[in-house]
């Protein structure tokens, strides 16, 4: 061994490529050696430029290699240390490690704001796609204007002064959309209301009960012969966090304690020192001049340029066509609703207030369905999903999945390794997954995430691309294996998605490569068409069976499973519809010289995109967090934007015979070609159109989730 690598062995943090020694990292480390990385980073950045502006200032034609290439690779080492230490905190947490991660994390972005706002760089970039666009293929041309772009919107094209103020406005903004998250925390955590009366809590399943008790129990409260909350005695304390509302607007049979939850949810942070709706003005007012300053027309403007979307009117297009799509079904669905309390003799039949709709939805279902999901899950063992999951791979794309436990480091005995091979056996990809949850140390959800990008390394080998699939599925226990709900069977086959486009591109510029440089409205076409999987029938049969018995799942359920998917879809799109039509028209039509409020222009767009019209204590955008403190300001759309590309991807299978296995293998085989190799390389219209043959369109969608196709003439 080496004297280098003997070093490097001792500091696995810096190594900058191969699988990382998971195992060997601790938090000291993680202090010293990004430290050190860092100083490392911002000192050959700095030769960088210096060599760069030599070369600009001799009026030198420069080539990508003496720009994007060190570009990258400095980028690229911190990714893949500071992305080694993200993973960890996030899938083994401890108090030493978080610590570890804050303190580093604002040295971090420090370094990416320093790169993203180099004049330097940018003036490279620009003389870069000037001087030699004509020799570029469309990948790199791609990549050029998508890092020139994210520049400019960095505000690294401005004059100093107004540089100066754009950075101020910046800082400001980030600050209210902190100021904006807390307000919306504190104002949940704020209210609560103590139950003591059997009939407060009637309705309520033993979970939703448990629940409760224990915050009652956190905040002191006692029954009346003083004793210890309990989840069948009580007292119970409702609140408006998620865990704590959503049961009790779903099962409590109490409607004036309905009511007043409801009221409580819908006011939040509107009210007192936790008032957001100056916050909301000053956001937008900020935003729209931010936008200006960089030379668009608004902020929507700003956010649409990097998406699929092409301006203001496309999103609002799809938007009225799924609106005219959803109307009629959602009158049917609430008039079923109000048939349903009729039949329960209740006195709201006639008149349901918003906070009666959850409620007799779920009512509804049982009448319906009689589908308890909890009982599904012994036909879901994981081993058999995943063999479902990767037989449906081979058959689609010509892979064969394969277990490689052993083969790389592991953060935690439950982690699983495979390798993704070609059919000759050759080793295109790998994954890591993470499949269960452990509340102590991980963090909730699901998610993929890159360990390595294929891209070649120095001595020009192939570095293949490695895949983390975290899930927070239900654990094993000793007896049985992980049985899964159909919700965490969909939350895998979605994740997988994420994981094909990232394992078998073929792009061969890393910044394109995976779902790199993939627009962000369309970046979720692959995962969302792979969960369409998961009620196709063959798929399906051939992992639903009982894991003790092997018997297959029966048809009915399998009936229910499907109809259950359509279920009150017309208020669900509607709703999607509400939110998407508000964020966008909050920036690009509201502005602070307008004579309405922006809560009232959400009521003008709740006139059609409602069927209830909101109450007057529904102060909704004082809570609406995605696009006020998170990265959905003018983009919620992009949750249906992305789903109607993956309904319509989807429905190319549908369209074929399903047992004609050649003509399936066939559109397989040009969707792995197409969506799932080319990643960011080129436009998502282009890449759908080579794998469609034509442009997207909203058919599907509306189809799959049982929507009136009739969408000319409305009126509504
Ligand atoms: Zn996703």
């Amino acid at each position: 061994m080496t004297k280098s690598t003997e070093i490097q062995k001792q500091r696995p943090l810096l190594e900058g490529q191969g699988i990382p020694n998971f195992k060997e990292i601790t938090p000291l480390q993680i202090k010293d050696d990004l430290s050190s990385l860092l100083r490392e980073l911002n000192k050959n950045f700095t030769g960088l430029e210096q060599e760069l502006e030599k070369k600009l200032n001799d009026k030198r034609s420069l080539i990508w290699g003496e720009v994007m290439t060190p570009l990258h690779n400095l980028s690229e080492r911190l990714r893949w240390s500071w992305g080694v230490v993200c993973h960890l905190n996030s899938v083994c947490n401890t108090s030493e490690l978080r610590e570890a991660h804050s303190s580093q994390q604002p040295e971090v972005v420090r370094f990416s704001n320093r790169v993203g706002q180099s004049k330097t760089i940018y003036r490279s970039l620009c003389s870069l796609r000037d001087q030699s666009i004509h020799t570029f293929n469309q990948t790199q041309k791609r990549i050029l204007e998508a890092e020139l772009l994210s520049m400019k919107q960095l505000g690294v094209g401005l004059d100093e002064a107004n540089q100066k103020q754009f950075n101020i406005a910046s800082e400001r903004l980030a600050e209210l959309s902190t100021i904006f998250s807390n307000n919306v925390l504190d104002a949940t955590k704020d209210w609560s209301l103590r139950l003591t009366q059997k009939s407060d809590i009637s309705g309520l399943p033993i979970r939703a009960l448990e629940i409760l008790a224990d915050s009652a129990k956190e905040y002191g409260d006692k029954s009346e012969d003083n004793s210890l909350p309990t989840a069948e005695a009580g007292p119970w304390r409702i609140g408006l966090d998620i865990p704590r509302y959503i049961p009790f607007m779903t099962h409590g049979i109490n409607r004036e304690l309905r009511e007043c939850l409801y009221k409580a949810h819908v006011s939040r942070a509107s009210k007192g020192k936790l008032d957001n709706r100056t916050l909301i003005r000053e956001i937008l007012s900020l935003r729209s001049k931010q936008a200006k300053r960089l030379g668009y027309t608004n902020w929507a403007e700003l956010s649409l340029c990097n998406k699929m979307a092409t301006d203001v009117e496309a999103v609002e297009d799809l938007l009225e066509e799924l609106r005219c799509a959803a109307i009629p079904v959602a009158q049917k669905e609430l008039e079923a609703l109000s048939d349903c309390a009729s039949r329960c003799e209740a006195k709201e039949a006639s008149n349901l207030a918003p906070w009666d709709i959850s409620f007799w939805s779920e009512r509804l279902k049982q009448e319906k369905f009689e589908l308890n999901q909890e009982e599904l899950r012994p036909w879901f063992p994981l081993p058999q999903v995943l063999d479902g999951l990767f037989n449906l791979c081979e058959r689609l794309f010509e892979i064969k999945i394969q277990k490689a436990d052993g083969e790389a480091p592991v953060w935690h005995q439950d982690v699983q390794f495979f390798k993704v091979r070609n059919q000759n056996e050759i080793d295109l990809a790998y994954f890591y997954l993470d499949p269960y949850c452990r509340p102590s140390n991980k963090r909730g959800g699901a998610w993929m995430d890159e360990c390595l990008g294929k891209s070649k390394s120095n001595n020009g080998e192939t570095v293949l691309p490695v895949a983390y699939l975290i899930c927070n599925q239900t654990p094993p226990t000793k007896e049985k294996p992980s049985l899964m709900s159909f919700e965490e069977v969909e939350t895998l086959f979605h994740e997988f998605g994420h994981g094909l486009q990232h394992m078998l591109t073929q792009v061969e510029y890393p910044q394109a490569a995976g779902i790199n440089n993939i627009e962000w409205d369309a970046v979720e076409l692959p995962s969302q068409f792979m969960e369409n999987w998961c009620l196709d029938k063959k798929t399906l049969a051939g992992m639903a069976k009982h894991w003790k018995t092997g018997e297959p799942l029966a048809d009915k359920e399998f009936k229910k499973l499907q109809l259950s998917r359509t279920f009150n879809s017309g208020f669900a799109t509607l709703r999607q519809v509400h939110f998407a039509l508000t964020d966008i028209r909050l920036h690009s039509k509201w502005n602070d010289g307008l004579d309405i409020t922006p809560d009232e222009l959400r009521r003008q767009i709740a006139e059609n995109t409602t069927l209830i019209p909101p109450i007057e204590e529904d102060q909704f955008l004082c809570a609406f967090s995605h696009i006020f403190a998170g990265g959905y300001a003018a983009g919620y759309y992009s949750y249906k934007w992305a789903e109607v590309l993956s309904a319509d991807a989807y429905a190319a299978f549908e369209e074929v015979d399903s047992n004609n296995e050649n003509l399936i293998k066939n559109i397989g085989q040009r969707f792995r070609d197409t969506v799932l190799s080319q990643g960011g390389s080129q436009s998502p219209q282009a890449i759908f159109k080579a794998f469609r043959g034509r442009a997207p369109n909203t058919k599907a969608l509306i189809r799959h989730s049982g929507l009136s196709i009739k969408t000319s003439n409305c009126i509504e």
